[in-house]
């Protein structure tokens, strides 16, 4: 069942949501060659914490950490590391807050220094990729709306969709209905009102889409090919009018 978010309910996701927004903004200036993924997990527990927050991932089906962390091949659920992080590398850095009862999740995919110009490009297409689908988050569209856009404009540049994982609806629960595919029909899938919310988080390939989940830690998720990937990620609210976006 997917639900409404009462206007009570948006306001304490908006304060989650700045709280994400800030931690990935910081997370952005932290984001060179040198630093660890460690180090800036750690600076995102600060921030979070400063604000009497939760990190909603720490502790998650036993996640051990406040951030995801993944690195190149890595699409998403990567571990913060003490390994430094080299030129030419991209990160992804995904959070979630839990604040007032509600949660907000949000990524970003950094370069780290220069990077080639197929993973820039990447970068900036899964970014794009988000803002494609969300023109269809509101009120009278359908699900497939969204997925259909974000599959088109990832396909169009060459890079393919993970079909593994899905964004999410949000709320009091990290993960509720529906699920949002990052392909599919346009015109097909549940009808959106005014109040749902929605986490849309297009997941991107540079190569084929198949990705592969770590046997070891049960969570680092690779693509099989061992080819970049690249992650974008907001909440957002769906109204009559244009999404708002909580996490921006
Ligand atoms: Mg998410």
């Amino acid at each position: 069942m997917i639900s409404v978010k009462s206007k009570t309910d948006i306001e304490a996701m908006r304060a989650a949501g700045r709280i994400a927004a800030e931690v990935l903004e910081r997370m952005r200036d932290m984001a060179k060659a040198g630093v660890s993924t460690l180090e800036m997990d750690a600076e995102a527990v600060r921030i979070i914490h400063s604000y009497g927050a939760k990190a909603s991932f720490k502790g998650y089906k036993g996640f051990p950490a406040a951030t995801c962390m993944s690195i190149d091949d890595v699409v998403v659920h990567g571990f913060p590391s003490a390994r430094a992080l080299r030129e030419g590398e991209i990160l992804s850095v995904d959070v979630g807050v839990f604040y007032g009862g509600f949660h907000a999740d949000a990524a970003r995919t950094f370069a780290i220094g220069t990077v080639s110009a197929e993973k820039q490009k990447l970068i900036e297409v899964t970014e794009q990729c988000f803002f494609e689908g969300i023109r269809f988050a509101r009120a009278g569209q359908r699900l497939g709306d969204i997925s259909a856009a974000v599959q088109k404009h990832a396909e169009k540049y060459g890079f393919s969709v993970v079909r593994a994982m899905t964004g999410h609806g949000i709320g009091r629960k990290l993960h509720e209905d529906p699920s949002i595919p990052n392909y599919g029909e346009a015109g097909t899938g549940v009808f959106l009102k005014s109040g749902y919310a929605l986490a849309i988080e297009p997941m991107i390939n540079l190569g084929g889409s198949t990705v592969t989940t770590d046997k070891r830690d049960g969570w680092t998720c690779r693509t099989s090919d061992g080819k970049a990937a690249a992650h974008y990620e907001n909440t957002v609210i769906v109204t009559e009018a244009a999404a708002e976006i909580l996490t921006l």
